[in-house]
This record gives C-alpha cells, sequence and structure tokens, in this order.
C-alpha cells in the first residue's frame, strides 16, 4: 500500500509516545504511527509510552479505547508504564491555561464558527487557512480587540466563550524569554517555529475545556516525552507547540514527522477509514505480518508471547 520509511533511530534515552484520540476505530495510518513511536524508542533500549486523547468527551467513546488497546496488542506492541488519559487530567490544564492568563496572554472569544467566516469573507482574505496554519481559518482577532467594559460585561453575563492565545503578544513573551524558537525535526532538520501563521489559537474550547495544543504539550513534557512522533500532517501544530514549550520554560524535545500512509491511488487515508481499520483486515483473516507489511512497516515488532 506505500512505500517503506527507513526505521526512526532512538537510543536509550529516548522517550516516545503514541497518543490516539479514541474517536474511531484504529486504521492502518493509526498502527504506523503506534510503531513509528515505540520503534523509535524500543530500537535503542528507550520508553514507549500509551496516552489516550479523550479529552473532548463529545467526541471520544470507551468502546474505542478499548478497541484500539486490543488491537495494539494484537498487532505485538507493547508500551512502558501506565497509560496515561488526559480525561483524568482537566486540573492540571486548567492550572496551564490560569498561568498564561496570568501574564494577560489569553483572551475570551465570543464569535460563533459563522461569525468568523463572515468576518473573514468581509476582511477579503482567503477562507481557507494558509499552508503553515494548525487549526484552519486563521481567526481575524475580533474579541482581541474588544474594550475590556464590554469583555467583562459579556463575560458577567455568562456568555458562551472560548479562551484564545494573543500569539502577537505570546510570540514576544517567549522570544523575550527564551530567545529564536528554533526546534529540531528528526526528518527535516533544524526549523524556526512559524506560530503567527496559526493566527489566535483555541486552548480552550467551549465544551472542551482545553484544546489540542495545550494537552499534548502539558502532557509531553510532564511525561518526559524527549521525542515527539506523529505524522506530517501535524507539523504545522508543532510550531504552535514549540512556541508554548517556550512560554512555560520546558525542556525541548526533537520531534520526529512521519510520512502518512496512503491508499492504493496514493491518496491519504481519511480519518474514519474503516475499510482498513485494523478491525476490518483482522476479521478477512489478515494475521499482524500482513498488516505491517500493509503499513509499509519494515521492522514489524514480534509477537508478544
Ligand atoms: N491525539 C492526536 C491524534 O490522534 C495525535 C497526538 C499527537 O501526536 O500530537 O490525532
Amino acid at each position: 500500500m506505500t512505500s517503506p520509511q527507513t526505521s526512526p533511530q532512538g537510543t536509550a534515552d529516548t522517550v516516545t509516545r503514541f497518543a490516539p484520540s479514541p474517536t474511531g476505530l484504529l486504521h492502518l495510518g493509526h498502527a504506523y504511527s503506534a510503531w513509528y513511536a515505540w520503534q523509535a524508542a524500543r530500537c535503542g533500549g528507550g520508553r514507549a509510552l500509551l496516552r489516550i486523547e479523550d479529552i473532548d468527551t463529545t467526541r471520544c467513546r470507551t468502546e474505542f479505547e478499548a478497541t484500539i488497546a486490543e488491537d495494539l496488542a494484537w498487532l505485538g506492541l507493547d508500551w512502558d508504564g501506565p497509560v496515561w488519559r488526559q480525561s483524568d487530567r482537566f486540573d492540571v490544564y486548567r492550572a496551564a491555561l490560569a498561568e498564561l492568563d496570568g501574564r494577560g496572554l489569553l483572551y475570551p472569544c465570543f464569535c460563533t464558527r459563522k461569525e468568523i467566516r463572515e468576518e473573514i469573507a468581509r476582511a477579503g482574505s482567503a477562507p481557507h487557512p494558509g499552508a503553515d496554519a494548525a487549526d484552519g481559518p486563521v481567526y481575524p482577532g475580533t474579541c482581541r480587540r474588544l474594550p475590556a467594559v464590554e469583555r467583562q460585561a459579556r463575560l458577567a453575563a455568562g456568555e458562551p466563550h472560548v479562551l484564545r492565545l494573543d500569539m502577537a503578544a505570546a510570540v514576544a513573551a517567549a522570544v523575550a524569554a527564551a530567545g529564536p524558537l528554533t526546534w529540531q525535526d528528526a526528518q527535516a532538520g533544524l526549523q524556526t517555529a512559524r506560530p503567527e501563521a496559526s493566527g489566535d489559537i483555541v486552548l480552550a474550547g467551549k465544551e472542551v475545556p482545553a484544546s489540542y495544543h495545550l494537552c499534548v504539550v502539558v502532557d509531553d513534557a510532564a511525561q518526559g516525552v524527549t521525542r515527539v512522533t506523529r505524522g506530517l500532517d501535524l507539523f504545522t501544530a508543532s510550531h504552535v507547540h514549540r512556541l508554548l514549550y517556550a512560554l512555560f520554560g520546558w525542556p525541548v524535545p526533537l520531534w520526529d514527522h512521519h510520512r502518512l500512509v496512503t491508499d492504493a491511488a496514493g491518496k491519504r487515508l481519511a480519518k474514519r477509514s474503516d475499510a482498513v481499520a485494523i478491525r476490518t483486515l483482522r476479521a478477512q483473516g489478515l494475521a499482524p505480518a500482513e498488516v505491517w507489511r500493509l503499513a509499509g512497516v519494515d521492522a514489524p515488532p514480534r509477537p508478544i508471547a
């Protein structure tokens, strides 16, 4: 299905993690990502962790979590230490948000998606994200410019809102504290972070108390992850994450963005690719080795005894 990529090489100090969101079945793309994290750590005697990113309780299901764990075991992947679950850690994320808020780097945003689309259209900018934006259309900053009295009145009235990072202020604070926001990618080499391209990203949602960007950085730092492996589709997100590491003053990991598994036509697998779900392939009678071949993995794990 996909051409193989050279195996990642870690050392005894390497700590990686596979961090799936239990919003659906594990498919070949996830299996590749899981293997990549596992291999990068285990090939050199390092540690590979499993973390369930179930912060979005509106979309995550415990049934999927159980299926993911079982499919990973069937594929021969095992993990070090206890499995972390983001839904256990709301207090930690709240504390991280409070820290940024205390430094004046967050602001409440009351805009609906529709209002944001309309504002972008009015401003004449492209209605689709720039290639470098992590979260889709770049927010035009409407609520950043709200007069303080209006902001207070709307908060006091309990108007639903998200919390956004004031990107310009955050970059200025981070650069002042830590210098240029450079980072190393194991594949692409030295990078200079461009979080500005993503605009004022959401760090806490209306229904979800903390966003992916915040939780993933807080947890990777808390778990001592030294090599953040993830698909190339999240490359722009890593630019934002580099900024968050600088804001919190945490040691910066090595990032390692791996290729994405594609279908026979060369198209990236969709989020809901049940046709290539590990469940489906198992039901068709495939063995783990055949599934790994389909994912383009050249050094699959030995089956767990
Ligand atoms: N939880 C994220 C996802 O399933 C990936 C985590 C990460 O590597 O940043 O897409």
